[in-house]
This record gives structure tokens, C-alpha cells and sequence, in this order.
């Protein structure tokens, strides 16, 4: 077994393309693989978290579902606190809601509105960017709560949705870019 850290290269094998999941015309790049070998999964937390040591984020936030994933993992090596961003109607407390185009359809995403204190260092990771519909709306809801923004890091970009676009504002990282 190879146990060199991995590389995006290494980890870009490891993503299943399902093609028309769940609709015609979408590919939907399947993580499971990726998450079931435990040196790619340590591998992507490594990469996604490269450029921040503890001390440097107070949370991590990470978008429902599959950017929990990631973000509760990122959070514990840069011993962070992890806050969802979830989808409408699913947080208990009183939340910040923003509505959003999916490259599927449509959503609205919440937050509660004490997630983070004013002025908190915060990553936010989701495992794709797509249109950055997601992404956009869960960055005004990081706004409204009062948080600082350092990057926003994806495991994979699709670059031809041009999603990059909608996050201007922000430094933006992907490991695998199609
Ligand atoms: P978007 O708002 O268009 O950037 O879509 C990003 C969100 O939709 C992410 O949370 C992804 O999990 C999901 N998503 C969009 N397109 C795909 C795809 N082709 N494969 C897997 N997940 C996708």
C-alpha cells in the first residue's frame, strides 16, 4: 500500500461519475468511495485545511448534507467549532434563512441566528461547487450572523457551471476541478 499523503490526483480516482443522477443530464460525483478508504478521506481533511493551523478559525461551517462530512472532520483538526448550515424547517432554534438555485432545483438554507459570535474567523466547505448558488447563500448567511469569512473550500469544482462567479468576494479553493 502506497502511504505517501495523498494528492488531488489520488483523490480524483477515487470520485465515481453516476451519470444521470438523480435527473437526466446531471453527473453526479459520487464521494463514497473516497470516504470509505481512511488514508483518501485524511488525505482530502489535510488538503482542504492546508492553509490554516489551530488558533487561526474559530468555526467551521459546513452545508447540508455532504458538507458536513468534510467540515466536522476539518473542524477537529483545526480544533474548531463545526456549524451546519442546514435546509429549511430542519434547525430547532430561531435561524436566518436564504433562498437559492440549485443546479437541480430549488432550496432555501438556514443557520440559527447565534451560530457564531459577531466577528468569528470561520471556513465554510462544501464537498462540490456547482452553479455556487449553495455556496453564495450560505456566505449572505455567514453575513448576517456576523462571521468572517477566511476561505471557502470545496472538494471539487465544477469550473464549466462557473460557480467561482458568485463568490467573488471570497478567496475561493477546490482540490479536483473538472
Ligand atoms: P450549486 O448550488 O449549484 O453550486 O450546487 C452545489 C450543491 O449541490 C452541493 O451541496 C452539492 O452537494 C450538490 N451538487 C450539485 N451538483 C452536483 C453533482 N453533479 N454531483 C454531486 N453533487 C452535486
Amino acid at each position: 500500500m502506497n502511504q505517501a499523503k495523498p494528492t488531488a490526483a489520488d483523490i480524483e480516482r477515487a470520485i465515481r461519475n453516476i451519470p444521470d443522477f438523480p435527473k437526466p443530464g446531471i453527473q453526479f460525483k459520487d464521494i463514497t468511495p473516497l470516504l470509505a478508504d481512511a488514508r483518501l478521506f485524511a488525505g482530502s481533511i489535510d488538503l482542504l485545511t492546508e492553509n490554516f493551523k489551530p488558533g487561526m478559525v474559530d468555526a467551521i461551517v459546513g452545508i447540508d448534507a455532504r458538507g458536513f462530512i468534510f467540515a466536522a472532520a476539518a473542524a477537529l483538526r483545526l480544533e474548531a467549532g463545526f456549524v451546519p448550515v442546514r435546509k429549511k424547517g430542519k434547525l430547532p432554534y430561531r435561524t436566518h434563512e436564504q433562498s437559492y438555485d440549485l443546479e437541480y432545483g430549488a432550496n432555501s438554507i438556514a443557520i440559527h441566528v447565534d451560530a457564531v459570535k459577531p466577528g468569528s474567523r470561520v471556513l465554510l466547505i462544501d464537498d462540490l461547487l456547482a452553479t455556487g448558488g449553495t455556496a453564495a447563500a450560505a456566505a449572505a448567511l455567514l453575513h448576517k450572523v456576523g462571521a468572517k469569512i477566511l476561505e471557502i473550500s470545496f472538494l471539487i469544482e465544477l469550473s464549466f457551471l462557473n460557480g467561482r462567479d458568485k463568490l467573488k468576494d471570497y478567496p475561493v479553493r477546490s482540490l479536483v476541478v473538472y
